[in-house]
């Protein structure tokens, strides 16, 4: 299949009871290692990217990556815009290549919500290209955005409903009691919530903040309509740990042997969360 959008991706996963990850890359080194070992384990895989991120490389240059890096792969590979509310960059984005996109209109009031979510959907139809929406507010940071524990509110089944009919989106992204970054505590999720948004809107539910989720939350989040995993800060910190590692160990200058190693580290990891999320030998 090689390089797509979520479609048919998490349209499958619903159907089979298994989530796929979506992995926020850093560099080239971090998206070729997801891809390599989403190969190595037959299974689909997401790239995604934070606006911070794209800004930094530029659009056309991401593109390249994924695109030549999955060649002419077996397994689906879609690259995925994570929370934007700029259009001007969603389209950008859209016409540079990227498969799928996130609308994140959840600081605005619904109707604003809806009115944005649609116009992204409007604009990625005619390129086959899926919407993600969100609502409520997810915990945590999210590139610059900082949402602490008083400006959270979850997602509430009919505002799910009418959301999803007015806009159109792929998938949401429902706030249910996780949070972006490191836990600090066990997070209090409401998987009777995310069930009760399933079962009423029958959509692919993405579920923010995975990083620090134990393999049973996982679990019990794909039980309860769960298909898209996204892991973010997992990835910044293989990224250090692996570096720092290396060179607290080595004497040499060999940048080439330490990326072999970061490669290594995200392939592990990568790989662990790939087999909590039932996603291996799916492909
Ligand atoms: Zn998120």
């Amino acid at each position: 299949m090689g390089y797509t959008n979520l479609e048919r991706m998490l349209s499958n996963a619903k159907v089979e009871k298994y989530a796929v990850g979506a992995f926020n890359i850093v560099d080239y080194s971090t998206t070729r290692a997801v891809i390599k070992v989403a190969e190595k384990k037959k299974s689909p895989v997401i790239i995604q990217t934070s606006t911070k991120t794209v800004k930094f490389y530029g659009y056309k240059h991401i593109v390249s990556w994924v695109k030549t890096l999955t060649g002419d792969m077996v397994i689906p590979v879609a690259l995925h815009l994570d929370h934007c509310n700029d259009i001007d960059i969603i389209e950008k984005c859209i016409d540079a290549g990227w498969s799928s996109v996130m609308i994140d209109a959840s600081s605005y009031p619904l109707e604003e919500n809806i009115r944005m979510s649609r116009e992204v959907v409007e604009m990625a139809r005619p390129k086959n290209v899926t919407v993600e929406g969100e609502l409520g507010s997810i915990l945590g940071v999210e590139d610059d955005l900082i949402l602490t524990e008083h400006d959270s509110h979850l997602a509430d089944v009919e505002s799910c409903v009418r959301y999803l009919k007015e806009t159109g989106v792929d998938v949401l992204a429902p706030a249910i009691g996780t949070a972006h970054g490191v836990y600090i505590k066990t997070p209090n999720i409401d998987f009777g919530l995310l069930k009760e948004i399933a079962e009423k809107t029958n959509i692919p539910l993405a579920i923010h903040g995975g990083t620090g989720l134990s393999p049973d939350m996982f679990k019990k989040c794909i039980e309860s309509g769960g298909v898209k995993v996204n892991i973010s800060t997992n990835i910044k910190h293989l990224f250090k740990d692996a570096l720092e590692e290396y060179f607290e160990a080595s004497t040499d200058y060999e940048p080439i042997k330490a990326i072999q190693h970061l490669e290594t580290r995200v392939m592990e990891g990568v790989g662990d969360l790939i087999e909590s999320f039932g996603s291996a030998n799916r492909a």
